[in-house]
């Protein structure tokens, strides 16, 4: 037996388990991660990115291995019989604070692929061909036996094993599923059509809505046909395509990835044990895929997570963090399920028989869930900025920073670490813990934004803020106007603010950021 003594194990390498790995080795914690599969998903399964899922990945510096390899894709469309009905992205267009206003159409597959080979390149290669077989809680944490004959000692134990999750059974936890009877086929292909092709999700209405087209990365198509049985055939669902396409036609020139996909619904009755033992991903949620909202909340459940975690690792946060966990997302859960429910149940039943329109509709509704851009935390009073997620806005560097480029703020976060964002003048901080990070934003003119943006030099047009000025910032920009002008912010790892106050009393927000002298 190889005994392994770790701050974090993760059973399952998922999308969310291998996520919860790579976001526990960037905080310098020491994890095991461990799944029964032989490597990451090749082809198939989820297909999109939400708008909130980019600026996760900017925070984790991942954004740019990945988003270039997608497709953006911010509209639906309503066709039927051939004619065009309508076409929407209202609820994309209209978000704030946010500069990836779309879906990014890209495969599961490549998300794993690229966080397994980060993990690999950080010399935390996920142990592949072991399953959990047995789980122990003990006085410090955990202990898990694995079919490879280790055994982890871990503080904490992620449950990132997917529906069936051996650590949810393990832990008793209940998990009680609704199956609306709705199974769908997903097939993934090269296609040749003589349909005008566009990037935009496409929802066919003829008798039900039971076709859509999704756009993805690379030449491949996607389409959801719904079945309602699960015994049908490939030529089955190909001949529902053909019928919802007509007058057009389209045929499958190579075939990448079929699957039947029975709808289940449900939460776990906990996401946590005795601040020991966590569930995330589908281990503790599963619903139907409309809305693509499976692997964005599990990765959501990632990030909310493992920052956690890591303060109380390292004593800079009590254990009662770690409850605020379960408290956060598991209502998050709960929406998911109600609005990719509703969704997937307008496909077959509609009052007016305007399932595809009544489809769109009901996006435009929870575009906060589909979008990710909705979801907060905690109980919103008005003009309560606490619990909501942080507006990304545009930094551009002072000129005496001149290996910077213009960028925005989500880029500068670090995952490991609080962030301190001061709004507007200068300020002497007292000496800060090292688990909040500074940067102090200095708002500059439209007229100075303009010529930033042209990439002119701002001399003559304005005195200089003074870069000396807030000498305890680790990093110092310009800005444009945000919301957030004359005021301090704590940010979270994940990008939600903690607390807030106007920049001079910012006193008020420190206590327990500052080191006692
Ligand atoms: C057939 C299918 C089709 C889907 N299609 C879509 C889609 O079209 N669109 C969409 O948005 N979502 C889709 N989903 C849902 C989406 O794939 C999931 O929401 C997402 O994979 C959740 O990620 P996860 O990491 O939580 O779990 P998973 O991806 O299920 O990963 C769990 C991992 O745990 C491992 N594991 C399980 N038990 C053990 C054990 N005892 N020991 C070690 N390892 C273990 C498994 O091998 C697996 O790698 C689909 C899911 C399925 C099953």
């Amino acid at each position: 037996m190889n005994i392994k003594d770790v701050d974090i194990a993760i059973v399952g390498a998922g999308p969310v388990g291998l996520m919860c790995a790579y976001l526990a080795n960037l905080c310098g914690l020491s994890c095991y991660i461990a799944d029964k599969s032989e490597g990451p998903l090749a082809v198939g399964r989820a297909d999109a990115l939400n708008a909130r899922t980019l600026q996760y990945l900017e925070i984790a510096k991942l954004f740019d291995d990945v988003y270039s390899h997608g497709k953006p894709c911010n509209t639906s469309s309503v066709w039927s019989k051939g004619e065009f009905v309508s076409r929407q992205s209202r609820w994309w267009d209209e978000l704030e604070g946010c500069f990836h206003k779309h879906f990014l159409m890209i495969g599961q597959a490549f998300i794993e692929q690229v966080v397994d080979s980060r993990l690999k390149k950080a010399n935390l290669p996920v142990k592949r061909n072991a399953s959990a077989d047995q789980i122990r809680m003990t006085t410090e944490g955990t202990e898990i036996l694995m079919s490879n004959g280790d055994a982890v000692r871990s503080r904490f134990l992620i449950g990132a094993d997917g529906a069936h999750s051996m650590v949810r059974r393990s832990m008793d936890i209940s998990f009680e599923i609704t199956r609306p009877e709705i199974v769908w086929a997903v097939v993934d292909g090269v296609i040749e059509t003589d349909f005008p092709k566009v990037p935009e999700i496409i929802v066919f209405q003829n008798e039900t809505s039971d076709v859509a087209w999704i756009p993805r990365e690379r030449n491949i198509d996607r389409f959801y046909v719904r079945m309602d049985r699960m015994d049908f055939t490939l030529e089955e669902a190909v001949s529902k395509i053909d019928q919802a396409i007509l007058p057009h036609r389209l045929s499958f020139v190579e075939m990448e990835w079929f699957s039947r996909f029975s709808v289940k619904e449900s939460v776990a009755e906990k996401f946590s044990v005795d601040r020991k033992v966590f569930l995330v991903g589908d281990a503790c949620h599963v619903h139907s895929v409309n809305g693509g909202q499976g692997l964005n909340t599990g990765l959501a459940d990632a990030f909310n997570l493992i920052w956690k975690m890591n303060m109380v690792v390292k004593n800079f946060a009590p254990e009662e963090l770690l409850d605020s966990y379960e408290f956060e997302r598991k209502p998050v859960a709960q929406s998911v399920v109600e609005s990719s429910g509703e969704l997937v149940r307008s496909t077959k039943y509609s009052k007016a028989g305007t399932h595809a329109k009544d489809y769109v509709e009901i996006v435009a509704k929870r575009a906060g869930n589909i979008t990710g851009m909705g979801i907060r935390y905690g109980d919103q009073k008005s003009g309560d900025l606490v619990g909501e997620r942080l507006f990304d806005f545009e930094i551009f560097p002072f000129a005496s920073q001149a290996t910077q480029t213009a960028s925005r703020i989500y880029t500068q976060m670090d995952y490991s670490r609080y962030t301190l964002l001061l709004f507007g003048s200068c300020f002497d901080l007292p000496k800060l813990k090292s688990n909040i990070n500074v940067i102090a934003i200095e708002i500059i003119s439209p007229a100075a934004h303009e010529k930033l943006k042209r990439n002119a030099d701002l001399k003559n047009l304005e005195s200089l803020p003074n870069a000396e000025c807030n000498a305890s910032a680790s990093n110092q920009f310009l800005a444009p106007l945000t919301r957030y002008e004359g005021q301090a912010l704590i940010v979270r790892p994940d990008g939600y603010i903690a607390a807030y106050s106007s920049v001079t009393e910012i006193g008020k927000i420190l206590e327990g950021y500052v080191y006692e002298s």
